[in-house]
């Protein structure tokens, strides 16, 4: 029986992928704070860049960066075959399997990921920008979709994590108050 992978050589492989290919972590983050801080007024970027590690932290985040990154990869070498070859290299417009495999890691966070990816695929926020300017002889025909997906997972992740922090706030205050009252009476 052959050996089976070990998920923190996976992990690993996939966080220098993205770092090795001139994406951070704060880069993403960046993107989530861009995306989440006009519902969140005193929006710092430590949630944001907690959010960002959590969804790396992801088994199908993971191998999508790293099956994403290495067709990169071999396009900007030259390795793979024609057709693909080209259509990855010029990043041809119709091409469309790579928000395909960007996409698939969406759906599991909610309706918010979903709306978030479809406009940063639109509008190309932050690093996501950067990396869709062909002039530095990169190709980054995956790798700008897989980075919209993980800013988009963590945007919806930090909405919904943030919700739950203000409602138990609220229930601690208003269990605060019935205290006081009681304590009054
Ligand atoms: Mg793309």
């Amino acid at each position: 029986m052959t050996k089976q992978v070990h998920s923190k050589v996976v992990r690993e492989a996939a966080l220098q992928r993205l770092i090795d290919r001139g994406v951070n972590v704060e880069d993403i983050a960046e993107i989530v704070f861009l995306m989440q801080s006009p519902y969140h007024p005193n929006l710092t970027m430590e949630p944001c860049i907690a959010s960002v590690n959590a969804v790396l932290e992801k088994r199908e985040i993971q191998h999508a960066i790293l099956v994403g990154v290495e067709l990169d990869m071999l396009a900007e070498k030259g390795l793979l075959s024609e057709p693909i070859q080209s259509i990855i290299a010029q990043d041809e417009g119709l091409f469309g399997c790579d928000e395909t495999l960007a996409l698939g890691s969406v759906f599991t966070f909610g309706s918010i990921a979903v709306t978030t990816f479809g406009h940063l695929d639109k509008q190309k926020v932050g690093v996501i920008k950067r990396l869709d300017t062909k002039s530095s002889g990169q190709v980054h025909t995956f790798l700008d979709d897989l980075v919209a997906s993980i800013a988009s997972n963590a945007s919806s992740r930090m909405a919904h994590r943030l919700r739950d922090e203000q409602e138990a706030q609220l229930d601690a205050q208003e269990g605060n108050e019935a205290d006081g009252e009681q304590q009054a009476g």
